[in-house]
């Protein structure tokens, strides 16, 4: 193994080897020159602690109800090991009870005038504003992504969801010119970890906002939101049967995939699994769409201004432990900054935080599961083992209890190196070199997915012409990583099919 650690922590090398890293001059370490505490803050930690019961049944036709199945499964808060609350885990017995449901709310949830849904749906966005902070805590300790993260950047984002759609709900018409928009009817809507209750929200609003009926699974180590999602329903007044929430694993998705009273299945997770969905799918009259992985490519040209895009860069993997589906895990750098790009990455990364969630100065969590660690250390070794040059750079400590991994980075990346190709879904980023923006496009094109890309650069003409020639669903420019309802978020190739937000994603909601 091959790896480079920050000149800063030059007693933690384990080789020495610098690789193509150019020995640099040594700078004034202040934190060292203070003993280390200059610059330390003291701990921070969120003081909100919501109840959380011992135990969660689904939510099915309005009420929580036991599983037919008798079987329970524990959430784990990730940053602790410890066991938060015994979920119930919805049987094909339990899926088929709430597509029931869902079916007998159909009619008079799509009758409902138009504006009549709209206010139900801002009723549901003020109530998650009103508990955002508890939503904010309950998505960090389910989940182990930093408080600042869920508090300023989920939850609000979440929330913004359902009040762009409650606007949309009686002005269909205006978003489909010239149709007269129906609703599909019950949505089967199936939702992965990183982002639990963003990703329900782009799955329910729209879906409701257009008159259906919909049974969502959130994902199984991520399912505490999704059930105050339910609680806020039934608060709210929300018609029975219109939201059912089922928690469960696999077998609870595949169920909600092979059911015959389901009209359209929304998916957001791994492409394997998503292509497991298509062909289920496929003989059926059911609808799909498909938000699946990414290999993201963020493309930084000379002209462009580092710091700015050092930032970008950083927040585009490292942020939320890289647990992002468009994450920009692929680094082109062009060639003449490459050297200056490693110093200033290597710099900033030192300064990183990584640990308690909870504290309002963490800026990279635990690894929401111990499968999902294994996942990440497998690339690492995979990463080493193809002779890559693994940067260690970042030194913060980590807690003895918990799934945690530090944020690094590898130079010399070749493009048939693993590390390059696949998915790794953590914070590990593959640094790579271009000299022309022809090679540019070409590189970071050259990926079974599409998903998303970032662009670094001083020129506007440059801008515009890479962007549109990126195979990218969406492509930030000078920035990384920015969200927002009234834009379509959404995949080429292995990344998916269909748009979720703006008027784009409405359509998938619509006959
Ligand atoms: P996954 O695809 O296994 O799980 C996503 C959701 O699908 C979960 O709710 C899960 O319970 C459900 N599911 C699992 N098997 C199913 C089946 N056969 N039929 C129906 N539903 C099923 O993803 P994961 O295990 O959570 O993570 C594995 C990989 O997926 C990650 O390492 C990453 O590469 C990718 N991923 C992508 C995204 C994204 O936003 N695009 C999100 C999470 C994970
Ligand atoms: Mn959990």
């Amino acid at each position: 193994m091959r790896t480079v650690t920050h000149p800063e922590h030059e007693h933690d090398a384990t080789t020495g080897d610098k690789g193509m890293n150019k020995a640099r001059p040594a700078r004034l370490d202040l934190r060292a020159a203070s003993g280390g505490g200059l610059f330390d803050y003291a701990p921070a930690p969120e003081s909100v602690r919501p109840d959380i019961a011992d135990r969660y049944g689904l939510f099915i036709d309005g009420s929580f109800v036991e599983p037919g199945s008798g079987n329970w499964f524990p959430s784990i808060n990730p940053a602790t090991e410890g066991t938060m609350s015994m979920i119930a885990e919805a049987s094909t017995a339990d899926v088929d009870r709430a597509v029931k449901a869902a079916r007998e709310a159909l009619p008079a949830w799509s009758g409902l005038p138009a504006k009549e849904r709209g206010k139900y749906l801002y009723r549901i966005a003020r109530r998650m504003q009103e508990r955002a902070r508890e939503l904010a805590v309950l998505e960090t300790l389910d989940g182990g992504k930093p408080i600042k993260e869920s508090r300023d950047v989920d939850v609000p984002l979440a929330c913004a969801h359902f009040f762009y759609h409650a606007g949309w709900a009686d002005k269909l018409k205006f978003a489909l010119p010239g149709r007269d928009p129906k609703p599909v009817g019950v949505c089967g809507q199936i939702i992965p970890w990183n982002f639990p209750l963003l990703m329900l929200a782009w799955k329910i609003a729209p879906a409701l906002a257009c008159g259906n009926t919909v049974v969502l699974k959130p994902a199984e180590t991520t399912s505490l939101t999704a059930l105050r999602f339910a609680e806020i329903c039934a608060e709210i007044g929300l018609p029975k049967g219109v939201v059912n929430i089922v928690t469960g694993a696999g077998e609870t998705g595949r169920a909600i995939v092979e059911h015959d009273g389901i009209d359209k299945i929304a998916f957001t997770g791994s492409t394997q699994v998503g292509k497991m969905i298509a062909k289920a799918v496929a003989p059926t009259n059911k609808r799909l769409t498909l938000e699946l992985g990414g290999k993201s490519a963020n493309i930084i040209f000379e002209d462009a201004s580092l710091d700015q895009a050092i930032e970008g860069i950083i927040e585009g993997i490292y942020f939320n432990q890289g647990h992002v589906c468009c994450a920009g895990s692929r680094l082109f750098v062009q060639e003449s900054i490459l050297d200056t790009v490693i110093d200033k990455l290597s710099d900033r990364m030192s300064s990183l935080r990584v640990g308690d969630p909870m504290d309002k100065n963490t800026d990279v969590g635990a690894i929401n599961s111990k499968e999902q660690l294994a996942t990440i250390s497998k690339y690492l070794t995979l990463g080493d083992k193809e002779g890559a040059v693994r940067h260690d750079v970042c030194n913060s400590s980590l807690p003895d209890k918990g799934f945690w991994c530090r944020p690094c980075f590898y130079s010399g990346v070749q493009p048939s190196h693993t590390i390059a190709r696949e998915e790794i879904f953590g914070p590990v980023l593959a640094v790579m070199s271009f000299r022309t923006p022809e090679e540019a496009i070409s590189r970071a094109n050259n990926s079974p997915y599409g998903l998303a890309a970032g662009v670094w650069t001083d020129k506007g003409s440059k801008i515009f012409d890479v962007a549109r020639r990126l195979d990218a669903g969406i492509v930030w420019l000078n920035t990384y990583n920015k969200f927002d309802p009234t834009s379509p978020f959404g995949g080429y190739k292995e990344s998916g099919f269909g748009r979720e937000g703006g008027r784009h994603g409405l359509l998938a909601y619509c006959r």
